[in-house]
């Protein structure tokens, strides 16, 4: 009886490069190793010649998807939303809330929290309330909140341990200390939803801010007299920059001009999912709001604004390899290194080496997904 598997004849991409004939051994524990056991009895070979293998995806901000939100859904609906999400390569997903009620959103956080308890999902995004009215995107206006530190600490608390990040408009009274609060807490502060000249942000960066939520979206744009926070963001070392990368959110060219500036190893490619995602056209709820998604394009029944994306990882990763003409290994660096990183758990996933979590995904020659595999076991068989 096999115990364990070894894929064997892909590309496999590592962080020193792409090993052409390469090979992944997955202990029966679900880990990768470095050698094979001896005995041939015990390994069962699997033939991916002609395909690639690249780590996992993790997804640092996604909404829901499988006609599921992770702001309103039942603990079925949103591992159902996580369920979709692996079935296009995502591993490791955190969830993200829209804006709610402070009291609601503090009760999402304990049933989000029992399912990260779970390891089903690796923590809560909080995106919103202490967002910029001017910036609100499809967060409700009346819902919005300056970002006084009492009531982020009011969220993390809720969070019990599995707040991962807050995105917030840091220019906002409150805005920095808040950033501060939730560096000292280890949770990420995230620049988003935000009307900051680039002197504010770069006081925020300063104060301990750390990501740019879907850089370019719901923030001023790049001025020659004005350069606002997204020159801020991309200068700056400390900083990962979110891209959305569906085709929709960005023109190619505002995201390469992000990606080759900020370097592969200060992206995060993200989803932004909401519940159309993996699902299909219809009218939704995004947290109160309505939203209509036509073509797979989400868009708020009222005033039109883009509410998120349908996107899937897999779509983001080949997007990135076929109409960006980025390298690869920039890819998965970009889609699973670098938010493993961020989410402090880079020493279990995010990349194929051994030790780690067999968080696999296979693609074809195309980049199209042909298999997926969690913690050792087959999401999808290729
Ligand atoms: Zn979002």
């Amino acid at each position: 009886m096999a115990t364990s598997k070894v894929l064997a004849g892909a590309q496999v991409v590592l962080p020193t490069g792409t090993v052409p004939g390469g090979r992944v051994i997955v202990t029966e524990g679900g880990r990768i190793a470095g050698s094979a056991p001896a005995d041939p009895e015990a390994i069962e070979t699997i033939d991916l010649t002609g395909h690639w293998l690249v780590p996992g995806f993790v997804d640092v901000h996604n909404h829901g998807g499988g006609g599921a939100s992770f702001t309103s859904g039942t603990a079925e609906d949103i591992l159902r939303g996580v369920q979709t999400h692996r079935l296009h390569g995502t591993t490791t997903v955190v969830a993200s809330t829209v804006t709610g009620e402070m009291d609601v959103l503090a009760q999402r956080a304990g049933l989000l929290s029992e399912i990260a308890e779970q390891g089903d999902i690796a923590g809560i995004h909080f995106e919103g309330p202490f967002i910029s009215p001017c910036r609100k995107g499809a967060h409700s206006e009346a819902l919005l909140r300056d970002p006084d530190p009492a009531e982020v600490r009011k969220l993390v608390d809720a969070a019990r341990g599995q707040a991962r990040m807050v995105t917030l408009a840091t220019e906002l009274p409150g805005g920095i200390d808040s950033v501060r609060l939730l560096a000292e807490h280890g949770v990420i502060a995230a620049i988003g939803h935000t009307d900051a000249t680039y002197e504010q942000t770069k006081a925020a960066i300063d104060a301990g801010a750390t990501v740019a939520t879907h850089l370019y979206n719901a923030m001023p744009g790049l001025g020659h007299r004005a350069p606002g926070p997204i020159a801020a963001l991309l200068e700056d070392e400390r900083i990962t920059v979110e891209l959305i990368n569906d085709g929709t959110h960005l023109h190619p060219a505002a995201f390469e001009l992000a990606f080759h500036h900020a370097g592969a190893g200060r992206v995060a490619l993200i989803t932004d999912a909401m519940d159309a995602a993996g699902f299909g056209d219809g009218t939704y709820l995004l947290g109160p709001l309505e939203v209509e998604v036509k073509e797979g394009v989400a868009r708020l029944t009222e005033g039109g604004s883009i509410a998120g994306s349908t996107l899937t990882m897999d779509r983001a990763f080949k997007r990135s390899v076929t109409v960006d003409k980025l390298p690869v290994e920039d890819v998965v660096a970009a889609i699973s290194a670098n938010p493993a990183k961020l989410l402090g758990m880079y020493d279990r996933i995010g990349s194929l080496e051994p030790g780690k979590d067999a968080d696999i995904v296979v693609l074809d020659a195309e980049f199209t997904l042909k298999g997926v595999m969690r913690k050792g076991d087959w999401v999808i068989e290729p």
